[in-house]
């Protein structure tokens, strides 16, 4: 079996750095397409999953359009695909490059697997463009992996036969349990202003990336974090995004309060060790949502709505859009008392097998085509 992945930001490394080493251990034949939709976000994140990338896109990072990336990413892909034959190809997600690589692949007539299917807003615009990649890649797969039931449901109402949907969990569980299980002694993080942090403050962790955010919304957010960091008995840690508008808009609002630290992006590891230091984190990020309940950690969602309502439902989120004061009063309550507080039950996006079962499911459907050359796929 031969497997083309193709990835290109910092979620998409994370999300098949455990499907990477799975197909690995099948011994199936993994080659990773990296297009650098992100550049310094990636770093260390290849070497943390220990992947090695066959084919380096060209000149996708300095591409500054969404439609001209999504165009060069396609053709780089076409081009690989007709040099080649593979049996699948993989994405992750909902990003620009995986909805130009699954496109690329159907022109190609190349089956596509896509992990981490059926997650729906329901509005186009939000999140944008992802919920369009999201329907877009729904509409090129040929095999979809939805995290949890909810995620299947979505599919099999837009019409998508059973027989072509496994659920399986999110990969990024697996992940998460990966680096946090390497991280448990004495980790060191390699960012030493984490190591500097004073560890008698209340840890708020904020992430905020979402184009839609930017803004009026985003204004609100930060100005709930600048409060908050006058309280004097917390810690707000912002890693701030590399995107440009993002990081311009926070950057001319906060500098210079004792209480919150504004740090570059933070590489996986020292983002898990703080994660499982905080009292609760507020973010848009949607990795995050999936990656708190692992710790028990309650966490303040950013965003007018979620295509992870597991996380609300199973207690450990609450969306608090872009509400100042929702999040002011929200951080209060979860850092009031002594101890952080954590929710209990087990994660609703998966057990940390996702991976594995991704691994066979190819390597089942492979065989099932080889014997039965006129599947469709
Ligand atoms: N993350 C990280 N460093 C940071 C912030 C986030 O490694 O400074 C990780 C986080 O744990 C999660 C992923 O990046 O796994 C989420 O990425 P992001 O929020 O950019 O994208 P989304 O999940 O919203 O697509």
């Amino acid at each position: 079996m031969r497997i083309l992945l193709a990835m290109g930001t910092r979620p998409e490394i994370i999300k098949l750095g455990s499907v990477y080493a799975a197909l690995q251990a099948t011994r199936a034949e993994t080659e990773v397409f990296w297009s650098g939709q992100h550049v310094e976000l990636a770093e260390g994140l290849m070497e943390l999953f220990d992947i090695s990338v066959a084919h380096q896109a060209v000149g996708v990072a300095q591409e500054p359009g969404l439609a001209g990336k999504f165009a060069l990413i396609s053709r780089q892909i076409e081009d690989l695909l007709r040099r080649k034959t593979y049996d699948w190809v993989v994405v992750q997600g909902d990003t620009t490059t995986a909805a130009a690589a699954a496109t690329a692949a159907f022109m190609n007539r190349v089956p596509v697997a896509h992990v981490e299917a059926g997650l729906r807003t329901g509005s186009i615009d939000s999140p944008w463009p992802e919920e369009f990649n999201r329907r877009v890649i729904a509409l090129a797969a040929s095999l979809h992996f939805p995290p949890t039931e909810r995620a299947r449901q979505n599919l099999l109402r837009e019409g998508i036969s059973d027989d072509r949907i496994a659920m399986v969990g999110n990969t990024v569980v697996d992940a998460l349990l990966h680096v946090r299980d390497r991280n448990i002694e004495g980790y060191v993080p390699r960012n030493p202003e984490i190591a500097g942090l004073p560890s008698d403050k209340k840890l708020v962790l904020a992430t905020l990336h979402r184009r839609e955010n930017v803004g009026d919304p985003l204004r609100n957010i930060v100005s709930a974090l600048r409060e908050l960091g006058r309280d004097g008995d917390k810690l707000i840690v912002l890693p701030v995004h590399f995107n440009p508008a993002v990081r311009t808009q926070v950057m001319s609002m906060l500098g210079g309060e004792p209480n919150l630290r504004l740090l570059g992006p933070l590489q996986y590891a020292d983002f898990v060790h703080l994660l499982s230091r905080a009292w609760t984190v507020v973010t848009d990020s949607g990795g995050v949502q999936e990656e708190a309940p692992t710790f028990g950690l309650p966490i303040l969602i950013a965003r007018e709505s979620t295509e992870r309502p597991e996380v609300v439902e199973a207690g450990f989120g609450s969306l608090v859009g872009s509400d100042e004061r929702a999040i002011i009063e929200g951080v209060r309550r979860l850092t009031d008392g002594e101890n952080p507080r954590r929710v209990p039950g087990v994660n609703p996006f998966g057990d940390g097998q996702a991976s594995r079962r991704i691994a066979e499911s190819l390597a089942d459907e492979t065989t099932r085509r080889s014997e039965t050359p006129s599947a469709a796929a």
